[in-house]
């Protein structure tokens, strides 16, 4: 069966930007009859905060968006929140380290912003300069809480297909370089942990922001390392502000909780996304976000990021 999910981070509220890539990967899945499954991602302990995870699913019901798995409403692929998936990842890492497709690496983000190379995606840290690549299992490890894991991405070129962007193709150890598997705290990196649950709860479908995409080149080295079934992506254009930038704080508040408050109807936020994102003209308006699924098709979505002016849906 073909699945879609929502993979919110309580790291903070939810946004307009937020809102529309859900309602796109809900209208998709809508469309294809396949299932939707929400988790939450909340494995960044330092940043996750403790209210945002039960607003994130307010957000998205108030919007009309629906799942059939999920941490509120259970299933077979449980639990739904990463922070109580880590033997999962531990399991996934020790196949890593088993298959020595990891090593240890102790450089601070200092070293490896002095001494890597220039990234070749936009808003990445500095390719990884390989000083700790060395390393054969047997070797000793550095002291507990100092290190994490890197993966070694292959100098095989990889292609994949994207729904919206089309043909994409990089040679991960040029472009993206030994990437973290896990933090130095032991907790899994997002990499990590987004492949291993895509896979487990049977995953087909991500859609997600394009400032993602060096993530994806990351995440299929980890689906080839792990033997396991890549999905298809679809990376959805950013919502800017009127300055071209991505939009956040400095172009007003566009949290969906705040419009909860303020009595804005969802129907003017679903016909908002639903406008900016191309599936219908200015002059269409959507009742609810059911009403939109026969507008949806990929290929009405453009690629590049849009700009909009946000009047806060008065
Ligand atoms: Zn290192």
């Amino acid at each position: 069966m073909s699945a879609g999910r929502f993979a919110p981070s309580p790291t903070g509220a939810q946004h307009l930007g937020n809102a529309r890539t859900y309602l796109l990967a809900y209208w998709s899945a809508r469309k294809a009859k396949s299932k939707l499954v929400l988790r939450i991602e909340d494995v960044d302990s330092p940043r996750v905060k403790p209210w945002a995870s039960q607003q994130a699913i307010d957000d998205l019901s108030w919007l009309g968006v629906s799942w059939e798995e999920g941490p509120d409403v259970g299933g077979s692929n449980g639990p739904y929140l990463q922070s109580q998936r880590m033997p999962l990842y531990r399991d996934a890492l020790q196949t890593l380290i088993r298959t020595d497709r990891v090593f240890p690496c102790a450089c601070t983000r200092k070293d490896i912003q002095e001494a890597g190379s220039a990234p070749h995606f936009d808003h990445e840290p500095a390719v990884y300069p390989g000083f700790c690549a060395g390393w054969k299992q047997g070797d000793a490890l550095p002291a507990e809480g100092t290190y994490c894991w890197r993966f070694r991405a292959g100098d095989q070129s990889r292609e994949f297909t994207d729904l919206v962007l089309g043909s994409r193709e990089c040679v991960p150890a040029v472009a993206l370089g030994a990437f973290p598997v896990t933090q130095k705290n032991g907790e899994p990196s997002y990499q990590l942990a987004v492949v291993v649950d895509d896979a487990a709860m049977g995953i087909t479908e991500v859609v997600r922001g394009n400032d993602l995409i060096a993530s994806t080149f990351r995440q299929i080295e980890l689906y080839s390392a792990l033997g396991l079934q890549v999905p298809r992506f679809a990376h959805v254009p950013l919502v800017c502000g009127p300055d071209g930038r991505r939009l956040a704080k400095r172009h007003g508040d566009t949290r969906l909780s705040l419009y909860r408050e303020r009595g804005v109807s969802p129907a003017k936020i679903i016909t908002w996304a639903a406008r900016s994102a191309g599936l219908i003209d200015e002059h269409t308006h959507v009742e609810n976000i059911e009403s939109a699924i026969e507008h949806f098709d990929w290929s009405k979505i453009p690629e590049r990021d849009t700009r909009v002016e946000t009047d806060g849906f008065q």
